[in-house]
């Protein structure tokens, strides 16, 4: 498949079209975005890992039953995936308490939610990703109530299958953010699984390994998930 026009430059990735209507490249780029684009920088290898770690992540995904845009990995950098027409909505499940939870609420970081919980976002930087939810989302036509229902069923399949093999890892997923697209009416799984959109912290010293390094200035942004990939058993080169 050809690469072809630059379609859209996000913060983290580029999105190139293809001589396939039906299919897209997506290059992992080495910047490293935090505070919805407020800070950037580029974190030498990111790309590569990202790539690589989302690719392995999305194999597994798709042999639990996901349906994802996965189809193939091009390169160190470049994946090709089905073009979806993305829903503007972002999917979180938290397993344990972090991040905007813990400011809105005043929750300790890690206190445990049982269930896990699940929330929605509206993808829009330039309003902070506001909160939003399933009524909100239908009324403004984002998506409908069924694709709302097999959004949310989805991203706790996900989140049943990656608990688990980050668990064998010596690994707990905190929380993590999926993005979800229409490819031919079916709801598909989009974007990317990588320590950039999830919190993973090290089941015995509680360690972050994932953004909140960068977020946090922690330093070792790459290293940490390095560290992830290779415990949970991504392949290196
Ligand atoms: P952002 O838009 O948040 O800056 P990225 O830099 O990751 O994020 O850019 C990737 C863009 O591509 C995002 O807007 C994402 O919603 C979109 N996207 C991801 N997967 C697909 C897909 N399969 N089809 C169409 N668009 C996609
Ligand atoms: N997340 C993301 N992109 C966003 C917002 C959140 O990937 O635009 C991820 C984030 O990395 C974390 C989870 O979603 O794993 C929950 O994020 P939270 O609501 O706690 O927001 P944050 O603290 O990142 O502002």
């Amino acid at each position: 498949m050809q690469k072809q026009q630059l379609l859209y430059k996000g913060k983290a990735k580029s999105v190139y079209e293809t001589d396939d209507s039906d299919f897209l490249i997506l290059h992992f780029r080495d910047d490293t975005s935090a505070f919805d684009g407020k800070r950037v920088e580029q974190l030498a290898r990111k790309g590569e890992v990202n790539n690589r770690f989302n690719a392995f992540i999305m194999q597994k995904l798709a042999e639990a039953g996901i349906e994802t845009h996965f189809e193939k990995q091009l390169s160190n950098d470049e994946v090709l995936v089905k073009r979806l027409d993305m829903i503007p909505v972002e999917c979180v499940v938290r397993n344990f308490a972090a991040g905007s939870l813990v400011r809105r609420l005043g929750l300790e970081e890690g206190q445990a939610l049982t269930p896990p919980t699940f929330e929605l976002f509206y993808k829009d930087d330039a309003l902070g990703d506001p909160m939003v939810n399933e009524s909100l989302a239908v009324s403004l036509g984002w998506a409908n109530k069924e694709q709302l229902a097999q959004m949310q069923k989805l991203t706790y399949q996900v989140n049943d299958v990656l608990k688990a093999l980050f668990d064998a890892g010596g690994l707990m997923l905190v929380d993590f953010k999926l993005e979800f697209g229409v490819f031919h009416d079916r709801i598909v799984l989009g974007d990317e699984f990588s320590p950039d959109g999830c919190r993973i912290w090290d089941k015995n010293t509680k360690k972050k390994l994932d953004k909140d390094r960068f977020r946090q200035s922690l330093g070792d942004v790459i290293e940490a998930y390095e560290e992830v990939a290779s415990r949970i058993g991504v392949p290196s080169n």
